[in-house]
Formats: structure tokens, sequence, C-alpha cells
């Protein structure tokens, strides 16, 4: 392919329009409202108009520049600011935000002069920690938080929303999703109007969509990784009809040779402070791919050729055990790798030195 070198990662729009409509008519049934999720594809083109293909009309994103590139690529989208916003960007949050996720006074004071200078009406979810003790106030300091709202004319309350299972690993449940309707309950009487989001979190919820657990009136999900990866985020268990393969990594092999399994001489650390340990199998066949950790998480990726094993990788080094590859491995081969991790796709993703191509 003219012009896309290696190492390059491969989107593949059908499987991702695919992933997207089974999340969409999941959540329909369940008269739920989704918000596809962008941040771990850095908002590339690509994803967004197979989202929007297949009838997201709303995307999220915790970056400022992810939204302004959202933004290019469809305007009439409703555009949601994931992470909370500094109260130094709030020009910026309020120009490229429809709606943005909150916890703060001060910073909700910032968006409401900012918007009132734009002459707009900027919508905020507030954000409730339920334990899983990153973003959100606790409970009681709701009302607190609320009693601001009468005197910041350029803000509307859309909705209450909570993120479990990111720092803390907690897992959403049916307890959770109804400690979040009680915080529902003090907003709507604090502010003595109705708001249209319950916002109950993210791919983690999946399970209990599916088993379907989720309180009828937790009406809005936010989903990222199921659509990309095609699994749930408490287990990471593949979601049924959906595609595990949507991203494919591309590799060239620099060197192919066999070499012993154990390294030769007295061992130290490695380059990432670690003293490594090897078995010895022998001499075996390895091949050097032109990728490494300041590209991929090594960990989350699958290799496409059956034999093929990674054993490990430095900075710009990925270094394979091909002796039982099903065809001989040689010097300027590509190998192929699903990518499975989610840091992975991260880095991958992330990285100027990998080239993105949809397929
Ligand atoms: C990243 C993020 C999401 C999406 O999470 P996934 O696990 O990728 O579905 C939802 N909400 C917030 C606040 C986020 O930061």
């Amino acid at each position: 392919m003219v012009g896309v070198g290696y190492p390059r990662i491969e989107i593949d729009r059908e499987k991702l329009q695919e992933n997207a409509r089974v999340i969409l008519d999941a959540c329909r049934k369940r008269d739920i409202n989704v918000t596809g999720v962008t941040k771990v594809t850095c908002a590339h083109p690509a994803v967004a108009r197979a989202l929007t293909a297949a009838g997201f009309t709303s995307l999220a994103d915790s970056r400022l520049s992810n939204l302004r590139r959202l933004r290019r690529v469809e305007p009439e989208l409703e555009l949601m600011l994931l992470r909370l916003p500094p109260p130094s960007r709030a020009e910026e949050v309020v120009r490229w935000a429809d709606i943005s996720l909150n916890s703060e006074s001060v910073t909700l004071r910032a968006l409401n002069a900012a918007a009132e200078r734009a002459g707009l009406v900027h919508e905020v979810v507030l954000m409730v920690d339920l334990g899983d003790l990153r973003e959100g106030m606790w409970q009681d300091e709701l009302a607190d938080v609320c009693s601001g709202f009468a005197g910041w004319d350029h803000l509307r309350v859309a909705g209450v929303g909570t993120n479990l299972a990111c720092y803390g690993g907690v897992r959403p449940s049916v307890e959770k999703m109804e400690d979040l309707l009680a915080c529902r309950d003090i907003v709507q009487e604090m502010l003595n109007s109705e708001i249209r989001l319950v916002s109950g979190g993210n791919s983690a919820n999946w399970q209990l969509l599916e088993d379907d657990e989720m309180p009828r009136e937790v009406n809005h999900l936010r989903i990222g990784e199921a659509l990309i990866l095609g699994n749930e985020s408490v287990d990471r268990k593949p979601i049924q009809g959906m595609n595990d393969d949507v991203l494919t990594l591309c590799c060239e092999v620099v060197e192919a040779r066999n070499k012993p399994s154990v390294p030769v001489g007295e061992l130290g650390q490695d380059a990432f402070g670690n003293v490594p340990e090897f078995t010895d199998r022998g001499w075996h066949r390895r091949a050097i791919v032109a990728a490494g950790r300041q590209d991929v998480v090594p960990e989350g990726l699958r290799p496409e050729m059956e034999g093929v094993r990674i054993l490990g990788a430095s900075s710009d080094h990925m270094i394979i055990d091909v002796e039982d590859a099903s065809r001989e491995v040689v010097v300027g081969d590509v190998l192929r790798f699903t990518v499975r991790g989610y840091s992975c796709v991260l880095a991958a993703f992330t990285s100027d030195y990998v080239e993105k191509l949809s397929v």
C-alpha cells in the first residue's frame, strides 16, 4: 500500500459497525440512550464515522482536542466531555462540548461564566463517586453543589452519573444503580425540576444490562471498550455477536535468526529495570519486528499466524518465537497481530510511530 508503512494498525470499519449495532440494539430494547466513547482510539475519524454510520448520535471523549476532531467529522453530533474540565479551559469546554461531566463547584462557576460570554447554555452531568474512587462527589455533598445552580443561568443540569470499574475496580451492581437513583432524587428535589439523564456507567455495566438487572430508570450509558474490543470490562468476557478483531497491528520483520532461548553471560537488569527469567528450550528460530513498548503493550497482542509466540519487547524491538510458525518467517515479512488489550489499543493509537489505516 503506497505511503503507508509499518508498524500500522488497521481499523476494520465493517466489524466496528457491526459491534456498534449490537450495542445500540441492546440499549434501545431497554430504552437506554448510549453515547459512544472514542478516547481509546484518540477519536480517529474512521472510528467516529463507523459509529455514526451504525446510528450513534452522541459521542464522548476525555480530551478537548479529540472533541474538536470529532466536531469536524460530524458537525451535528452531540459531544460529551468525559474528563472533568480544567477550569482554565472553560471557554473551550463550552465551545467544543455540548455536555460535560462535573464534580466541582469552582469549575461549574467557570463554565457558567464561559457559557454566558459565548451566549449559550451548557449542559452538565453531576458525577457521584459510588466507591470506585476516581471522579465524583460523595453522595452527601450533592445538595451543597446543587445549591450553586440558583445563580448559574447558563448551565443546565442534564443529569447525574457515575463511573465504576475504572480505578478501584468496583463492580457495577443493582445496589450501586439504586444509589445513583437516590442521587437523582436529591438533585431533582434541590433543583425542583426533572433531569433527563441517569448515566449509569461504561462497558463494565454490560453484564447488568444483559442479565436485565439495570433498574429501568437508569437511562444512559457511555460505552467505549465494548465497541472496539467486543467484550465487557469487568471480567473481560466476550459479548455474544460481537467481533473481537476490529483492530489488527501489522509489523515488519527486521531480523529472523536461530538463537539460544537463554541469554549467554552473567544476568543483570533488562531495559526496564527487571531481572528477567528464562526457560531453556534449546535453539529456536526468533524474529524481531520493528515495534516496541513505545508503540504497543505486547501482552495485549494475539499473533494471527499459528505457532507464533511473543517473547517480549524493549522500547522499539518486539521479539517473537517463530520456531513452530505455520510457515517460515523471513526478514521483510509482515506479521499480523489482533489487538486485544485495552492498554495496547491506547498505546498504539497514541504512538506517532504507528500508522493508522481504515480498511
Ligand atoms: C472512558 C470512560 C468511559 C468509557 O469506558 P469504557 O470502559 O471504555 O466503556 C465512560 N465514562 C467515563 C467517565 C470515562 O472516562
